[in-house]
């Protein structure tokens, strides 16, 4: 496997230089481009790596999958009345459908949804960005994960389009709590900084029907992780989503900040990295290296 990675990576290298870092959050705009790793973690307990796997990064909207497991643990069948559960097709920070739907996302993904999703944790934990690092803490098995208080003092700073969607939402009656709390709460989720080992570790329940081995926790039902793993195949990458699983295969979920995880279900879990991103968000040489990968493993959860 570590030989594998090494020929992904020689692969995939020539490709950064053709798509841009995201400069719409002016802290992750200074962020070397030339950085590329991948990390897979087995459901053994092996860790498999190249590149840059030990650096971190920000895991922008990756954290979207630990709200949302947090958020199913707490929450009754009832939360899918405020959020839905269908691909927009639409880009990650996309307005436009959410006024002709009435202020209800069309999953927990995009950013609406996951602005939704926060405000759940929002009124279920006195603090709730403490109750999401330390569940990312445990399920990392790594103590120091810290949130990167620049890139999420930018977030804020450059809030206004996730702030609209968080004030129409409200307009509909579907925001409980204060929206500039639930923003920072958001962002702060965000700016985690992760490195590609931490998260192949921290998301591996969800390649082992739920079950976290290196704690010893059952984090997700076996049906509720089949569920987000559902949810991660139709809606992982925005309006990408569709070629992602034409040729990848796997339920997957990018950041802005250039990370993608992927699951194989029952086998592996795996988190690749490189800042630059293609036009919908999400990281190029990121997705080319997964596309090496299933074509090796020869394996898609699609058959
Ligand atoms: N923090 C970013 C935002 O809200 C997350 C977006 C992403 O990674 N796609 O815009």
């Amino acid at each position: 496997m570590n030989e594998l990675l090494a020929s992904i990576e020689q692969k995939v290298r020539p490709l950064i230089g053709q798509g841009k870092v995201a400069n719409y959050i002016p802290a992750l705009a200074n962020v070397n481009p030339n950085q590329f790793a991948i990390a897979v973690y087995s459901n053994d307990g092996q860790v498999f790596q190249a590149g840059q796997a030990s650096t971190n990064f920000s895991i922008q909207s990756i954290s979207k999958v630990f709200s949302l497991a947090l958020a199913i643990k707490h929450n009754g069948e009832e939360m899918w009345q405020r959020v839905g559960r269908e691909p927009s097709g639409n880009p990650f920070n996309s307005l436009a459908q959410l006024e002709y739907e009435a202020g209800v996302p069309r999953n927990p993904f995009i950013n609406a949804g996951a602005l939704v999703i926060s405000d759940m944790n929002q009124s279920r934990f006195a603090s709730p960005h403490y109750a999401m690092r330390e569940f990312i803490r445990r399920l990392a098995d790594n103590p120091n994960i810290r949130t990167d208080k620049v890139v999420a003092a930018s977030e804020y700073e450059f809030r206004a389009r996730n702030a609209s969607m968080a004030y129409l939402m409200k307009a509909f009656g579907n925001f409980d709590n204060d929206v500039e709390a639930v923003l920072h709460n958001y962002f702060d989720s965000c700016a985690v900084s992760m490195n590609c080992i931490d998260l192949a570790k921290a998301f591996s329940f969800l390649a082992n029907k739920g079950y976290s081995k290196h704690n010893n926790e059952q984090v997700l039902t076996p049906k509720e992780t089949a569920h987000v793993n559902s949810l991660l195949a139709t809606s992982g990458l925005y309006d990408e989503a569709g070629s992602f699983a034409y040729h990848v295969g796997l339920p997957g979920k990018s950041g802005v900040g250039g990370g993608i995880i992927a699951i194989v279900p029952n086998r592996f879990s795996v988190c690749v990295w490189s800042p630059e991103l293609n036009k919908s968000g999400n990281s190029l040489a990121g997705i080319a290296a997964l596309e090496a990968l299933s074509e090796s493993i020869g394996w898609s959860v699609f058959g």
